[in-house]
């Protein structure tokens, strides 16, 4: 249908008598002669129709309207000076018409695809014309670039590619499942996978060594701008490595994938950060280091304060903790509420965070009468309080005072757009997280990773002494400016330990055979040591755009109830499907009047 793109012909192409086919980007009339910016995937062509040349033609062109499909047959014809457009690739030429086939005409549109649209609903719903804009049409296509360029290091890396079920068993990933009853087997039902991780690791045992697979992964969460209920992932395993060994392939890996993509140059290796300093000096196990604000600890400087509230948080065993937030002592009242608000969610037990600002030589702050001159002198020293600073203090247990200086420190940042114009890419792995968090609300232990993650060597003495909380693991994060792009372990692979973590986790003996009896099963057969990992393909693809929602980079994303506003899913499935599937639902419309008689 067409000899050449819209975004391939030239100065060298004047002469040639060409057919392009797409969709009318612009229409404009000068004085009868009407200009056409014709538009396909990769780009644009002028096209010029001239009444006195080709008045049939001409005459049609006037009937053009945005986003009609046409075929156009012209020549290259050089432009003239003055109106060559340096801004586009096919900006020196523009085609004399000689042909126009209108392959299908357009209807007004529901909105215009050259303005950004504040109304997502409204894009989700049109989602197919929300999609020929240029910058979703490069997202989708950078997304493209990327993943082939992973697939091509995996494969040359000696990967195999390989496919695991969709349906499946639920798995302990954490979240909740997504259930699909089984017509074939009445009362049962699969899960959609959270991730492959079993059958990945089965692969091992199975001795195909290396495997990958860009695996659509299902959690049933609450939904926020970097996460959907349906997600990708670049999931890969393999046997006989080690820590080394996972994180060297996925630098590689990541440094392929943003070469490829963006022709970003990333240094390797990443730095690395153990998950206790990442906590310590920014409160967040996903860093983001493209700015300097770090927590330091101040249990120095006040070593023998008398202010009632430190004295008592050192004496109990806590912390001192602050941040320096430079030139942020000109922050609003509406910031420093949002500021008191976050630190409350994060766990501030009072309304209001303390701080210490410095402004026309004046320290101000409701504790500075508080403190000794030496303690004052201390501390101007050890937080480098400059004029225009301000210091936000957190004094309690030691991971809360992280939580919560963590999330002070972010949005500070974000308040005074310390990442605007940024082009870092700070990539750094987060290592040594601890094997098990202890649940306050259910008093169980539970896994940070997940069950199958391998305690370090050198603590497994603390999983058998009961020490859990001292545990740490053989597991690692890749990090990317404050966004966890992926995690993963090493693996437990005997039988004995495996089962000795499912009995710390609170699974019984009888329960572990229901639900993990294949892969217990599995570990007696002579399974090889392997780790792996899971890379977030939609946060990657997020950020190489530039974007700050996954949903940009998704062709056709849910919305943050998990619904498809364009094709309207989830749907109701009717009373008689679902009898198929032995399924009686027991949701109740509350609106609804009196509860519709079920059909006999
Ligand atoms: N299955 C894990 C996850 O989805 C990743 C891994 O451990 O390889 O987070």
């Amino acid at each position: 249908m067409r000899s050449h793109h819209c975004n391939q012909l030239r100065e060298s192409h004047v002469g040639e008598t060409v057919t392009l086919i797409g969709w009318v980007n612009s229409a404009r009339d000068h004085g009868g002669v009407i200009f056409i910016d014709l538009r396909d995937r990769e780009g644009l062509t002028q096209c010029v129709f001239h009444p006195e040349e080709n008045p049939e033609v001409a005459k049609l062109s006037h009937t053009l309207r945005e986003e009609d499909v046409v075929q156009v047959t012209g020549v290259v014809s050089k432009r003239l000076e003055g109106t060559t457009n340096d801004r586009i690739g096919t900006g020196a030429i523009e085609i004399t018409a000689k042909q126009l086939n209108i392959v299908n005409k357009a209807d007004v549109l529901p909105f215009q695809l050259d303005k950004e649209l504040s109304n997502e609903d409204i894009r989700m719903k049109y989602r197919y014309l929300d999609l020929r804009r240029p910058r979703m049409n490069k997202n989708i296509r950078l997304r493209s670039v990327i993943t082939s360029a992973a697939r091509r290091f995996l494969d040359e890396s000696g990967f195999y590619e390989i496919e695991t079920p969709i349906l499946s068993n639920p798995t302990p990933e954490g979240a909740r499942d997504f259930l699909v009853p089984s017509r074939l087997n009445p009362g049962r039902f699969y899960a959609l996978p959270q991730a492959p991780q079993q059958y990945k690791q089965l692969m091992m045992v199975a001795g195909l060594e290396k495997y990958y697979q860009i695996a659509r992964c299902f959690r049933d969460e609450d939904l926020r701008a970097d996460r959907q209920p349906e997600f990708t992932q670049i999931d890969l395993e393999a046997s006989f490595v080690n820590q080394d060994d996972i994180i060297a392939l996925v630098e590689g890996l990541l440094a392929s994938m943003f070469k490829t993509g963006l022709g970003l140059d990333v240094p390797t290796p990443f730095p690395r950060m153990t998950y206790q300093d990442a906590m310590d000096i920014y409160g967040s196990d996903k860093p983001d280091t493209r700015y300097d604000i770090k927590i330091t600890d101040l249990g120095d400087v006040f070593a023998a304060t008398e202010f009632k509230i430190f004295r008592g948080t050192l004496d109990s065993g806590g912390v001192v903790r602050a941040i320096n937030a430079k030139g942020f002592a000109c922050v609003t009242t509406g910031q420093m509420n949002r500021l008191n608000e976050i630190a409350i969610q994060a766990g501030l037990p009072v309304k209001t965070l303390a701080f210490i600002k410095k402004e026309n030589g004046e320290f101000k702050s409701p504790l500075w009468k508080f403190f000794t001159d030496a303690e004052k002198d201390a501390l101007v020293a050890k937080m480098n309080i400059e004029e225009g600073d301000i210091v936000f203090f957190g004094a309690g247990a030691r991971d809360t005072v992280s939580t919560i200086l963590g999330r002070v420190r972010t949005e500070c940042a974000d308040m005074l757009e310390l990442t605007k114009d940024s082009k870092a890419y700070n990539f750094l792995w987060v290592v040594d997280f601890p094997l098990l968090a202890h649940d306050e609300e259910t008093g169980e232990w539970v896994a940070v990773h997940h069950p199958f993650t391998r305690p370090n060597a050198e603590d497994v003495a603390k999983l058998e002494a009961g020490d859990y909380a001292n545990v740490r693991a053989c597991a690692y994060d890749v990090v990317l400016n404050g966004y966890e792009l992926g995690g993963g372990s090493i693996r437990i692979h005997e039988k004995d330990l495996q089962a000795k973590m499912f009995e710390v986790l609170g699974v019984g003996p009888e329960e572990q055979e229901i639900k993990f009896g294949h892969i217990l099963d599995a570990f007696r057969f002579g399974a090889p040591p392997h780790g792996g990992l899971a890379l977030g393909l939609d946060r990657i693809a997020m950020l190489a755009a530039g974007e700050d929602s996954i949903r940009e980079v998704i062709a056709f994303p849910k919305n943050n109830k998990g619904a498809d506003l364009m094709a309207h899913s989830p749907c109701q499935i009717d009373f008689k499907q679902l009898r198929e599937v032995y399924v009686q639902s027991t949701w109740k419309d509350p609106k609804a009047a009196a509860p519709a008689a079920a059909p006999q």
